[in-house]
Order: C-alpha cells, then sequence, then structure tokens
C-alpha cells in the first residue's frame, strides 16, 4: 500500500467517525415521538373491518349538529389577511390588507353564523407536517420537518380514516400532498401538483374548476379543497406584493360563491395551515409563521353568543379535529390532543336525549353550558384513553405529572355526575357544577397538550453524552496526527506507523463488530438498539485502540508531540485562541443570533493580527531596501508611478481591498427573527418580486448582477492565458473559452427571465422556462467532466530537432528529474521567449530547426485546474443564490484571492530565513499553518451569513429546488431538490472547502513582491510534485487541519445544544444550530474526502506527463 493510499484510509476511517459521533448525537437529541396505530369506535359499533375493536369507544353522535362539512384550506392564510380595517382606504391598505371584504360582511351581518379564530400552529410550520396536525390531532416532533419531501401516509387515526370507514363520502381537490398522505381514502379526488412554488395558478384554477360543481353532486360528505396560490405567491413575492392582493381577491371570490350554494345542513371552515414571514417563507415559529385563520360559518345558526368583532379569539389547530369529528358525528381520532372549540357545542345537537326532562325546562345558558359540557367530556375520554395507551407502551411520563392530570379528571368527572344525578331539582346549583366542570375540563385538556409538547422534546442522554465523546475523541486523534505529522524528522518512520496503525484500526474495527453483533443477538433487551451498538462499538474500540497505541506503544509517534504548541508564532497562538472562542461561543443565543457580524469581525481580527506581525518585518526589510536604493537614486522615490508599483504600497493597497470586501459582504445580511430592529437588505429580494413601477432600479440592479457574474469567467480567462494554460487544446481549455461563458450568459439570462412580469413569464411554455438553468447545469458539467478527464492545462510545443538537447534518462520519482528538466526549460525559454508565444503557421518550419521544445503553463499546473474547478462552483451557487447574490459570490470570490495573495507574501517572508537550507524551506513551504486555515474557516462562516442564511429553519430557500426544474419530482428523483438546497444553503461552505487547497498551491507561484529575481521560483508549481510523497502527506495535513477546524465548530454547536436542552430557546437557536452545523460537516468533509482523490489524479497526470516527454526524447 502507498503512502497515498494509507493517507487516503485513514482520511476515511476519521469521516466515518465524525459521521457515527453526529448519528448517535441526533439520535439521542432529536427524539420522536411514538405512533400508536390504534383507532378510535363507536360503541356499538359492530366489527365489519374485521379488525379487533379495541381503540377508545365513544358515543358517536351525542353531539352531531350537521350532516356534511367543506373544508377550504387556504395555504398560508395569515391571520391578519382576514382582517378588515374600516378606517384604511384602499391606497394605503397594504397589499394582504382588507383583500377579504366577504369574511368581513359576514362576521358583521351574521355576527352568529360565523366565528373568527387566530389559529396556532405547531412549529414546524410546514405544510405537511401541519396536515398531520390538522388531520390527526397529534402534535410534531422537531425530526419531521425534514421528512417534507418523501411524504409519507398517514397511517396514525385521523378524522378522514374515520369518515372513510363509516362510509362517508369524501371528495378532495387541491395539493396533491393530501392523496400521499390518504391514499385511496377519497372517493373523488382532483389532486394538481404542488411543489412549483412559482407557478400561482395551476392547482388554484383547477380547484375553482371543479369545487362548485361538485357541491351541485350530492354523493359527498365532506369537501377538502386546497387552495396553494397564496402560499405560492409568498414564497415567490412574499406578502407585500401586489400580486398578494390579487390572489387573496381571488380567494374571496371563491368563497363568496361557495357560500352562496352552502345548504343549512353543512358547516364551512376556512383555514391556513399556517402564516408567512415578512419574506414570505415558513416553517419556523415566529408569531408569523404560527398564526393562521380559521373561519367557521354556516347558514343555521352556529351558537348565541355575539361576538365582539375587535377580541381575538384564539384556537389551536389541533382543535379542529375533536370539533370537526364531534359536529359531524364520528369519533375522535384515538391520537387526538386537540380540545373542541367550546362556542360551537353551546346548541342542542340534532340528536339530544338528555337524561332528564328537566334539563329541557332550563333556561338557555344553563343549557349551553350543559351541553358544552357533554362535548369536552366526550373529548377529554379520548384523550385520557390516549394517554393511558401511550403510557403502557412508554415510560416517557412524569409519573407525578400524570397522577396530577389523573386527579382532574375525576374532579370533573365526579362534578359531571353529580350534576346528572341531581340535576332537575336545584337549577342554580346544578348551573355552578356545570361551570366548575367546563372549567375543570379544559383546564385538563391544556395541561395535556402542555405536558405532552414539552416530553416529546425529550432528550436521551446516554446516546448525547455517547455521540459527543466520539466526536470530541476523533478531534483529539485528529489532533495527534496532525502535530506528528508536522514534525519533520521522523519521515522516515512514518509509513511503518501508518501501516500498523491502520493495520490495528482494520483489526479492532472487525473484532468490535463481531462483538457488537453478538451483543445485539443474544441479548433480547438489547435487540432493539442493534443499529446503535453496530456502530458505536466497532468506532469506540477503534479510537480508544488508536490513542493507546499512538500514546504508549508507538516509538515513531510520540504523544509528546501534543506539547509542540509552545513553540508556536503568536499568530498561531491567536488563531487558536479565537476558533477555540467562536466554538465556546455558540452555547450564547445572542452570539448566535448576531452569528453573521461576529464572524466578520472575527476575520477582521485574525487577519490583523497576521498582517501586523507580518508587516512589520516587512517595513523593516523595506526601509532597509529603501535606504540602500535612496543612496544611488534618490529622485526615483519621489515618483508616483514607482511609488504605486512599490511592493510596501501593494501590499497595503491588498490589506486594505481585504478589509474592504469584509465590510461590503455584510450588506448581504438576512434578519433573523430576534434581530430587531433589523433592515435587511434589497438585494436579498429576487428581481421579480419588485413591482412593475420600479423599472429603473430593476434595470441597474441586473446590470450590476450580470457584470459581478461575469468578472469571474473573463477574470479567469484573462489570468490562465497570462499564466500560458490556454494554449493548445486540451480539455480543460475549451471549458474555459466555451463551456463556462456560455454558463453564465445562460444564467444571466435565466434571471432576466425570471424577471419579467409575472402574466407573461407564466404565458411561456415550460420547456422555455428550463431551458437555461438546464443548459447551464450541463455546462458546468462538462466543465466538471473535462478537470476529471484530463486535469492538465499545458501545452507542449513540438520540436523534433531540438530534442536530442536533453538527452537524459528518466532518473524516476524524485529530486533530480525536475531542476534537469527547469534548467533546460529556463534556458531555452529564455532564448526563446519571443519566437516561442508567437509561433505562427507561416514561420514554425523555421523554428521548428532552431528552437528547443516550449512548454506553457507548466508553472501554474495545479492552480490551473483548481481555478477552473473554483469558478465552476462559483458560477453553479450564483445559479441557485439568484441575481441579488452575484455580487455577494464575486464579493466571495475576490476577498478570497485576496487573502491567497496576502497569505503567499506572508508565507515566503515568513520562510524567507530557511531559504539557506533548501530541503527545510521546501518543507516549510509544504506546511499550510493554523491560522490561514483558521482565517480561511472564518471567511467560510462569515460568507454563509453574507448570502442571506442564517442558522434557522425558515431561512432555508427551499425555492432553490426548481431552478431549472419544475417542481413534480418523481420520489426516485427527490435527491435533485434535496441536492439543490444543500447547496443553495451551504454554497460558501461548498466553496471554500473546493477551493483549499489553494492555500498549499499559491505559495509556490504567487508572493514574490520582495523578492522577484530569485531563478529558483521559475520552478513555481512544480515544486509541489518534487515528492510524490510529500505532496500527499501535505494535502493530508491540510485536509485534517480543516476538518478539525470546522470539528471545533461542531463540538461546540453539540455542547451548547446538549446543554440547553431544556433551554426555553432550544428548538428556536441551539437545536438548528447544531442541525446547520452538522449538515454542514459533512458536506465539507465529502468535498475534502473528493478533492484528495482529485488531486492525486493531477499528481499522477503531471508525473505520466512528465514521463513520456522523457521517454520521447
Ligand atoms: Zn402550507
Ligand atoms: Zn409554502
Amino acid at each position: 500500500m502507498s503512502i497515498g493510499t494509507k493517507l487516503f484510509m485513514l482520511l476515511i476511517w476519521i469521516g466515518t467517525l465524525f459521521g457515527i459521533g453526529i448519528m448517535i448525537f441526533s439520535r439521542g437529541f432529536l427524539l420522536n415521538r411514538l405512533e400508536i396505530q390504534q383507532k378510535s369506535y363507536c360503541t356499538g359499533d359492530s366489527d365489519h373491518s374485521g379488525e379487533s375493536i379495541e381503540g377508545a369507544r365513544q358515543s358517536c353522535g351525542e353531539h352531531r349538529r350537521y350532516s356534511k362539512a367543506i373544508i377550504i384550506v387556504i395555504d398560508a392564510l395569515r391571520y391578519d389577511f382576514t382582517l378588515y380595517n374600516e378606517t384604511l382606504d384602499n391606497k394605503s391598505a397594504l397589499p394582504f390588507q382588507n383583500k377579504l371584504p366577504f369574511l368581513h360582511k359576514l362576521r358583521s351581518e351574521k355576527p352568529q353564523h360565523s366565528l373568527l379564530y387566530e389559529f396556532i400552529a405547531d412549529p414546524p410550520t410546514t405544510t405537511m407536517q401541519r396536515l398531520k396536525g390538522l388531520t390527526t390531532g397529534s402534535l410534531p416532533t422537531f425530526v419531521d420537518a425534514g421528512s417534507n419531501f418523501a411524504s409519507a401516509e398517514i397511517t396514525e387515526d385521523s378524522f378522514i380514516h374515520q369518515l372513510h370507514r363509516l362510509g362517508k363520502r369524501i371528495t378532495f381537490m387541491g395539493d396533491n400532498t393530501w392523496e400521499s398522505l390518504f391514499k385511496g381514502q377519497f372517493s373523488r379526488s382532483f389532486p394538481f401538483p404542488s411543489f412549483n412554488v412559482k407557478d400561482l395558478h395551476t392547482v388554484d384554477n383547477g380547484v375553482i374548476e371543479h369545487l362548485v360543481p361538485e357541491m351541485a353532486e350530492q354523493d359527498w360528505d365532506l369537501i377538502v379543497a386546497h387552495f396553494l396560490g397564496v402560499d405560492h405567491c409568498g414564497h415567490r413575492f412574499g406578502p407585500f406584493h401586489s400580486a398578494m392582493g390579487e390572489k387573496l381577491l381571488q380567494m374571496d371570490q371563491v368563497l363568496r360563491s361557495v357560500v352562496e350554494r352552502l345548504d343549512d345542513d353543512t358547516v364551512l371552515f376556512v383555514l391556513g395551515d399556517h402564516g408567512m414571514t415578512r419574506t414570505g417563507d415558513h416553517g419556523g415559529d415566529s408569531r408569523e409563521e404560527v398564526a393562521a385563520a380559521l373561519f367557521v360559518y354556516s347558514h343555521s345558526i352556529l351558537h348565541q353568543e355575539t361576538p365582539d368583532m375587535k377580541s381575538v379569539q384564539v384556537a389551536s389547530q389541533i382543535d379542529l379535529v375533536p370539533t370537526l369529528s364531534l359536529l359531524l358525528g364520528v369519533p375522535v381520532p384515538f391520537s387526538n390532543l386537540g380540545s373542541i372549540i367550546p362556542e360551537l357545542f353551546t346548541l342542542t345537537p340534532f340528536s339530544n336525549q338528555p337524561s332528564s326532562p328537566a334539563i329541557k325546562n332550563w333556561p338557555l345558558h344553563v343549557q349551553s353550558v350543559y351541553n358544552k359540557v357533554g362535548a369536552l367530556r366526550t373529548n377529554a375520554h379520548q384523550v385520557n384513553h390516549y394517554l393511558q395507551a401511550y403510557s403502557k407502551i412508554s415510560d416517557e411520563f412524569p409519573r407525578a405529572q400524570f397522577a396530577l392530570l389523573q386527579d382532574f379528571f375525576q374532579d370533573a368527572e365526579t362534578a359531571v355526575k353529580e350534576v346528572l344525578q341531581s340535576s332537575a331539582n336545584d337549577e342554580i346549583r346544578s348551573y355552578a357544577l356545570l361551570q366548575r366542570s367546563e372549567q375543570v375540563y379544559l383546564q385538563y385538556l391544556n395541561r395535556v397538550k402542555e405536558m405532552c409538547r414539552s416530553m416529546w422534546a425529550r432528550f436521551d442522554l446516554t446516546l448525547i453524552i455517547l455521540g459527543l465523546a466520539i466526536v470530541v475523541g476523533t478531534c483529539l486523534t485528529s489532533y495527534v496526527l496532525l502535530t506528528h505529522n508536522q514534525n519533520f524528522g521522523n519521515r522516515v518512520l512514518l509509513d511503518s506507523a501508518l501501516g500498523t496503525l491502520l493495520k490495528i484500526i482494520a483489526v479492532t474495527i472487525i473484532a468490535c463488530l463481531l462483538i457488537g453483533l453478538i451483543i445485539s443477538f443474544t441479548i433480547p433487551g438489547l435487540q432493539a438498539h442493534s443499529a446503535i451498538l453496530v456502530l458505536t462499538i466497532p468506532a469506540v474500540g477503534s479510537l480508544l485502540n488508536a490513542v493507546v497505541w499512538i500514546a504508549f506503544v508507538s516509538t515513531e509517534m510520540k504523544i509528546s508531540y501534543l506539547f509542540k504548541f509552545l513553540t508556536y508564532s503568536i499568530k498561531t497562538v491567536m488563531a487558536v485562541i479565537l476558533t477555540l472562542t467562536y466554538a465556546a461561543c455558540l452555547t450564547s443565543n445572542s452570539f448566535v443570533i448576531n452569528e453573521g457580524y461576529v464572524a466578520a469581525f472575527l476575520t477582521h481580527s485574525l487577519h490583523l493580527v497576521c498582517m501586523c506581525s507580518v508587516g512589520s518585518i516587512f517595513i523593516q526589510s523595506k526601509s532597509s531596501k529603501e535606504t540602500t536604493r535612496k543612496k544611488t537614486k534618490t529622485e526615483k522615490s519621489r515618483d508616483i508611478g514607482h511609488f504605486l508599483t512599490n511592493p510596501g504600497t501593494v501590499f497595503a493597497l491588498l490589506v486594505f481591498a481585504f478589509h474592504l470586501c469584509v465590510r461590503f459582504s455584510s450588506l448581504f445580511l438576512a434578519c433573523r427573527e430576534e434581530q430587531n430592529p433589523c433592515q435587511q437588505s434589497e438585494l436579498l429580494r429576487p428581481l421579480g418580486t419588485f413591482s412593475d413601477d420600479t423599472g429603473s432600479y430593476r434595470n441597474y440592479r441586473y446590470l450590476m448582477s450580470v457584470a459581478s457574474l461575469a468578472f469571474i469567467p473573463a477574470s479567469l480567462t484573462f489570468w490562465l492565458n497570462k499564466q500560458g494554460n490556454l494554449n493548445g487544446g486540451a480539455a480543460p481549455v475549451f471549458s474555459v473559452v466555451y463551456a463556462l461563458p456560455i454558463a453564465t450568459v445562460c444564467i444571466c439570462l435565466n434571471w432576466g427571465l425570471q424577471a419579467l412580469p409575472q402574466k407573461v413569464l407564466d404565458n411561456l411554455p415550460a420547456w422555455q422556462q428550463v431551458l437555461m438553468p438546464r443548459l447551464a447545469y450541463v455546462m458546468l458539467f462538462v466543465a466538471f467532466i473535462t478537470i476529471l478527464w484530463n486535469p492538465l492545462c499545458i501545452y507542449l510545443v513540438p520540436r523534433e530537432e531540438t530534442k536530442k538537447k536533453i538527452q537524459v534518462d528518466y532518473p524516476g520519482e524524485g529530486e533530480s528529474v525536475v531542476p534537469k528538466l527547469f534548467n533546460h526549460l529556463k534556458t531555452t525559454w529564455k532564448r526563446n521567449t519571443r519566437q516561442g508565444k508567437l509561433a505562427s503557421d507561416d514561420s514554425q518550419d523555421e523554428i521548428r530547426e532552431t528552437s528547443p521544445p516550449v512548454v506553457y503553463g507548466l508553472a501554474t499546473v495545479f492552480s490551473a485546474c483548481w481555478l477552473l474547478l473554483s469558478a465552476s462552483v462559483a458560477l453553479l451557487i450564483a445559479l441557485l443564490l439568484g441575481d441579488g447574490l452575484a455580487p455577494a459570490v464575486l464579493t466571495m470570490i475576490l476577498q478570497m484571492i485576496i487573502y491567497l495573495e496576502l497569505y503567499a507574501i506572508i508565507r515566503r517572508q515568513q520562510l524567507a530565513p530557511l531559504e539557506v537550507v533548501p530541503d527545510l524551506h521546501h518543507l516549510g513551504m509544504y506546511q499550510v499553518p493554523w491560522y490561514a486555515i483558521a482565517t480561511w474557516g472564518f471567511m467560510s462562516s462569515q460568507f454563509f451569513f453574507a448570502t442571506g442564511h442564517h442558522a434557522t429553519i425558515s431561512s432555508i430557500r427551499f425555492d432553490s429546488a426548481f431552478t431549472g426544474f419544475h417542481g413534480d419530482f418523481p420520489p426516485y428523483l427527490y435527491f435533485i431538490p434535496g441536492a439543490l438546497i444543500t447547496i443553495n444553503t451551504f454554497a460558501s461552505q461548498i466553496v471554500f472547502a473546493v477551493a483549499l487547497p489553494l492555500l498549499l498551491i499559491w505559495p509556490f507561484t504567487r508572493g514574490k513582491m520582495i523578492d522577484r529575481k530569485k531563478d529558483e521560483d521559475r520552478k513555481g508549481e512544480l515544486g509541489l510534485h518534487v515528492s510524490n510523497r510529500e505532496l500527499r502527506i501535505a494535502f493530508f495535513q491540510i485536509i485534517l487541519a480543516y476538518i478539525l477546524y470546522n470539528a471545533t465548530q461542531l463540538v461546540g454547536a453539540m455542547v451548547s445544544a446538549a446543554i440547553h436542552r431544556r433551554h426555553l430557546m432550544v428548538w428556536k437557536i441551539f437545536a438548528p444550530r447544531f442541525v446547520f452545523q452538522g449538515v454542514s460537516f459533512m458536506v465539507v468533509m465529502v468535498i475534502l474526502i473528493l478533492l484528495y482523490l482529485l488531486l492525486v489524479k493531477i499528481d499522477r497526470a503531471v508525473s505520466n506527463w512528465l514521463q513520456v516527454l522523457f521517454q520521447d526524447v
């Protein structure tokens, strides 16, 4: 096994350990609720379905008031959309205000027929989670948010299931999510694709077409109509766009025509499944996202009270489930935790046969309380039954609280029984008792809800600690491996040491895997955890064994290298301190909220420290040179041109430009809900969301985006051309010259298309809407393939005659070949620069006789390939991030390049004293110091925020999944939206990980502004190729160091999530922060491991090329 393979195996091992650690931690931290498959049944229900009846039996029909119901779901109907403010005139009203006048008309003209509620959703506020809650009455848990793209059938009891079971007919139309949730339970359905958020009308027009005709048919008991236009309008334009007003007015029309055709025996529910933020997104738990609206209406009287139009009435979304079930006379679903909306049960139900005729003689207000208590009692019985069943399969309930709840329940029961026995005689006493039991039932139901909410955010501390321990242990092992490799002395022994280490790890993993399997299959109690055991035992075992071997057994790898940090420079110490501070600060909620600013600040500070510590040396050396120069040419120092090209000035300008970039990037920060006051940049809104009267602003902005984007391929072409990489016909050359510019044009055209007025865009044929982004994908893919196929951008001009001149045997890998080749190329290059570069067809014969071979682009053979790769990735993320963020992408690339230039200067300056010992100097060049890694990491955090992201679910840009796609992905293609959203979210982490090797490569070609004359530098990046071994070790180190940097952040996020698991803000701040960190860590690690393979491929290609060259000779 070569050293390259060994290092690769080590990387895989470390990566897997981190993966296992994260997975186990998540298992303990993001717990799931257990689903109970039991169903509710009516008393006296015969067993016609063949299932054994063991669910809760309820007296059905007792509270039935309607025989039919219509549910109209207007997706993302926020509560304030439904309010009507008479003091506003049409002009001053916001686009979403006063756009549902018909609701207002019903409320004011028929107050006893209508009710409006603020309809509070349980986060996560994604449509599928909400539909689950709205039909089953159960609470979601945090993990559920991720399963939105692969919606699974609901197996828990729901009112849809109950109606279907009782032979009622359900007609459905709208969002096809319902179809996948309730397969085969609708007697007629008109599903429409829901994924394409850019499409505002297909679903709505489809529903409108079918809704009224279906109402006229008499073969239904429940109609569900789900409109998506308001939600899609929010995603696309936000609530403050005129399109929202148009959409809401359309919904108003729909409601009007539905209400006109209602009969007296039908109840209408109009509801939103969640709200939306100021930007039109949803998913999180901000007030604007959870506050949806519920409007209930019926032609027959709904309730007796006259509600105050001004006061806000609040209901929980799961309350719909028992309310609807009891109103229609079907059993409340088994797992429901909602409580009925009491106002709807004040009237005497159809089938009321009071146990005592005296009740009929009671005054109306007593009767109404009696009716309410009856419904509450059925509800409470069902909830109690569910609690009992749940506590049988799980011991999660806190015992004391459970007992308390049972007391509450019994208390209410006794009061009700007393009323039933003695009611007739004492009306006043009965009224008091009834009111009391109403309160107690309501309290009981609310407490159960609260207890379950807190319970399903429960944690498994063993798994949390285990996961954390694996991650921390892997961090320490990586650190030891890193410091060991940095020790120059033991290189000879490294091979055998690594071999032994890998053997030990492999043997331990196999042994532990067997142990894990045996344990999990022989001990019955542990079988449920077999997956965890099979993963953890090998992970922990191999980790422990490796540590023990490194610490005590191995003579080659001494733990004493740990103490090498005592000799670190001030820059490194500062970088380590800042890295650790960053990780530690993740435990503070205000830090996480303002992390965007802090990341930029950290980049500033670390960079300044490095600049100051190097700048001082630099100024000294410069001034000493200056003084010598002054003695000879005094007049030159006053020349402005000389001043501008002076290395000191250039250096200072670069530093200034770097800090300017950092400042500029903060323009693109998005606002978190908790940041108040906060003004979000207009640039974060796509052009299409601006109203049409902002013509000139839109034009300027479009031009700016196009210019920013075009700068990337243009500067790449310019640079590679200057370095001579664009000669000849190698495949990557075609990518640079054709594929990237075509991709850029396609992206710009796509942005232009998206900025068209919405109506024009919607009328375009489907293929035209996706053509441009798809073409761009293809071009970027071509660029990527060419890099894989032939990563060398070099061109050898053949010179038949002169080949004899380098008659040397190829000596194999090692030091001697490159200097020989270079000395040769150098001399010939100098002699023939003019001829070689201007070689035209006419003069070629002539030159062929006189000149030796000329190789173009050899000095930048590594960086050319890497710059091409980075530019392709940058274009891809620019496409996904959207037009407004193109300047942010450009800033990111500029800041990266400026940093590379500065770093190259610093690094060369730092290593200058070593130049007397070429071997040491070379080894120094292979090292990438920690301060560079840390700055790189800080910059990647900085631009995560500076591309409009935050570590919150609501800031994920789900619409990026539709760049170039229509939306209706078949299940086997679900990875496409997933991948696109991941690339969009972790754009900056991806770009910085891909460009990471430039930190190693750059100092070889650049940064010689101080002593430009050195001949040795002409080697350029071929200096990297001097030894295969050293290059692979250097690459392993830089990757491991960057993984370690990310892992410190990961540990910070995990520790803070674990510490704050009972914190008020855990689901708002710390849990999302951990989830984001975990995903970004895995993404970065996979990229880095692939990059390692790519670098090895390039290096092999270079050595093959050299071999061929020498063989030809
Ligand atoms: Zn929705
Ligand atoms: Zn939505």
